[in-house]
């Protein structure tokens, strides 16, 4: 049996599947809301709009905010939970937000919350986790997991694990993007093949993509929001606000609900290939992969070459010739072996080194000539 087969045949999660339970399902399904309940006309004012779009289906709202630094606005608290039951009675919306302890999860059963989630910082703890698991015992309540905010898919699984044993059916993940050392121009990095390797484990979790959190910048969200239905995710959850500028938590990554309508309005669905959909999606997430490592690869590249760079000017002031034979030699034999190892052919892998070496020995000669030519 391979590692992933064990994997899958743990996963074997009873999950009920969205048509089941939620009102008139059909993908995607959207969840929208404040990134936090401010106050009451905020977030009926909010909620109210929200529904003249007549595309959602969860109104979300945070009430205790996990904020990186202390003293920034950090919820409303118990207060908020009166005013987002009054929005589900107006409105009709499902209600939805976070918990981060049990202490939580009373206080949204109490006010009748309708969906909850476990936060990215939460998930990255296995403690808190199961401490909120516990507290869920015997309660069939929609919990929604965040993907934690390292790029970790056993700890995003374990938690989707310990939230199931105990006891609760309908589940769904939220892949927000992670953090990583890399600034690519988001907030955080979508990472696009964890949320693919984690449906090849368990094809029956709806996973719900949140292009807010991953952009961290409005201008960014619709591009992020088409990417997840080109993957095929079940939804999208987009924080929305009704003056976001002013919004008191992640106000550069809100929009109105008016900006949401027009995103949606835009985004192409795509239609199932007539002969074989399965095939096709899997082919479109194995695509996706592949252009992700591909950007990678040059990204890596291009790193490389700076730091070539670097010592080619540090060789320069140091009267060293650029090309030393004995590093060279080693370079090729030490990466051809490791390559090896990977699986890689070594002329495969020869021949690449080759091509770089030679890029990198023609940039050092270049930038030698050209800094001689400086007065
Ligand atoms: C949020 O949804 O407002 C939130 C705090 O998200 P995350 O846990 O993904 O950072
Ligand atoms: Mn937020």
């Amino acid at each position: 049996m391979t590692q992933e087969d064990q994997l899958k045949s743990k996963l074997n999660f009873n999950i009920v599947s969205l048509d089941k339970w939620l009102p008139d399902f059909k993908k995607p399904l959207i969840i929208s809301g404040p990134c936090s309940a401010e106050n009451e006309k905020q977030l009926m004012d909010t909620a109210e709009s929200l529904l003249k779009t007549g595309r959602v289906t969860v109104f979300r709202a945070g009430i205790w905010k996990p904020r990186t630094r202390p003293n920034s606005f950090e919820g409303v608290g118990e207060e908020g939970l009166l005013w987002l039951h009054t929005v589900k009675k107006e409105t009709g919306f499902l209600t939805a937000t976070e918990v981060a302890n049990p202490r939580h999860v009373e206080l949204c059963l109490k006010h009748e919350v309708d969906i909850l989630w476990a936060g990215a910082r939460t998930v990255a703890n296995p403690f808190s986790i199961q401490d909120i698991a516990d507290s869920l015992k015997g309660v069939d309540i929609p919990v929604m997991v965040k993907n934690p905010v390292n790029p970790d898919l056993d700890l995003w699984l374990g938690a989707l694990e310990r939230i199931h044993n105990a006891g609760i059916t309908k589940i769904l993940a939220i892949h927000r993007g992670f953090s990583t050392l890399r600034r690519p121009g988001f907030r955080n990095e979508p990472l696009w093949e964890l949320p693919v390797e984690l449906k090849i484990l368990c094809p029956d979790l709806p996973i719900i993509c949140d292009p807010s959190h991953i952009a961290g910048r409005r201008d960014l969200i619709p591009n992020v929001a088409q990417k997840a239905i080109d993957m095929d995710m079940t939804g999208l959850m987009i924080e929305s606000h009704i003056n976001p500028e002013n919004a008191l938590s992640d106000a550069s990554q809100q929009i109105t609900p008016e900006e949401l309508a027009v995103i949606l309005a835009r985004l192409v669905i795509k239609k199932p290939a007539v002969f074989n959909p399965e095939f096709n999606t899997i082919l479109d997430q194995l695509r996706t992969m592949i252009d992700e490592l591909d950007d990678n690869i040059m990204r890596t590249l291009a790193s490389r070459m700076e730091i070539s760079e670097k010592i080619g000017r540090y060789k320069r002031d140091n009267r060293v010739t650029i090309f030393q034979l004995q590093r060279w030699k080693e370079i090729v034999k030490r990466r051809v072996d490791a390559g090896e190892e990977m699986g890689l052919g070594r002329n495969f892998v020869k021949q690449l080194l080759k091509l770089i070496h030679r890029e990198s020995i023609n940039r050092q000669s270049e930038l030698i000539n050209h800094d001689d030519k400086e007065p």
